[in-house]
């Protein structure tokens, strides 16, 4: 299916593009730029369902490193999306997008749990939902939350935001002469460990015929473009 005419999306970000330009954390207002963005996407009748990945704040595999138990610490990152979630919504909301967030851990007080069905209800009714959390459970990442909502709400794509404009076949930020591919298959991708995603949310997307479109979420107008058609991306499919 072009990428113009898709009807429902999954959009992952990664949570260091909430960090702008700084080292850690949430810079509010690239949080901005970025619901500024998304509220294009959606303006153009497209049914959005977002991800946040909490990296900016906390991730279990840094924490395990410093010697924490990796499962108690998978579970701090998994708040910190609850965090990135939150601010998200608040951005969207003050641009006038209506959004909910719900969270694989449930906090009734701050979100509503994952329900499926509410929200397909959600998105008919023109809201985004962020999913929040992750897959609810430690040694996953939001990679693979992000392919089990798109598979579970029937997305057209998983779109993949984050600070690199595609897939290459070998790291551009150290070899200056990597190819990107426009389009390359599932199979290459894990065959040849190529930095996308992790294998698992990879293999989920492959099994459910899911596209990945990985592009960079960092240059203004160009999740419009990508959506469109015109923008440089790398498509992940059979
Ligand atoms: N996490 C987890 N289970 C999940 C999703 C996330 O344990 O289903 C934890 C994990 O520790 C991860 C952290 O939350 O490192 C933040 O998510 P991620 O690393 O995916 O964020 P991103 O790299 O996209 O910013």
């Amino acid at each position: 299916m072009p990428l113009s005419t898709m009807k429902r999306v999954l959009l992952k970000l990664s949570g260091e593009v909430l960090m702008g330009d700084q080292q850690f954390g949430i810079d509010p207002a690239f949080v901005m730029e970025l619901a500024r963005e998304v509220k294009t996407a959606k303006e153009t009748g497209l049914e959005i369902c977002l991800v946040i990945g909490g990296g900016n704040i906390f991730r279990g595999m840094a924490g395990a490193a410093q010697g924490m138990d990796r499962a108690q610490a998978d579970y701090m990152g998994m708040l910190a999306t609850v965090m990135n979630a939150l601010a998200m919504q608040s951005a969207l909301e003050q641009l006038g997008v209506q959004t909910r967030v719900q969270s694989a851990v449930q906090m009734d007080q701050v979100c509503e749990p994952v329900i499926r069905r509410r929200a397909e209800r959600h998105l008919e009714k023109g809201r985004i939902v962020i999913f929040a959390a992750g897959v609810g459970a430690p040694y996953f990442t939001t990679d693979s939350g992000a392919a089990l909502r798109a598979a579970e709400m029937n997305c057209d794509a998983l779109l993949k935001g984050t600070s690199v404009d595609g897939v290459y076949d070998s790291d551009p930020k150290k070899n200056a002469g990597a190819k990107r591919f426009d389009t390359v298959s599932y199979g290459k991708v894990l065959a040849d460990d190529l930095k996308v995603m992790d294998a698992s949310a990879v293999a989920l997307c492959r099994d459910n015929n899911i596209p990945i479109v990985v592009f960079s979420i960092r240059e203004k107008g160009n999740l419009a473009r990508v959506l469109s058609g015109q923008g440089v991306q790398t498509i992940v499919r059979n």
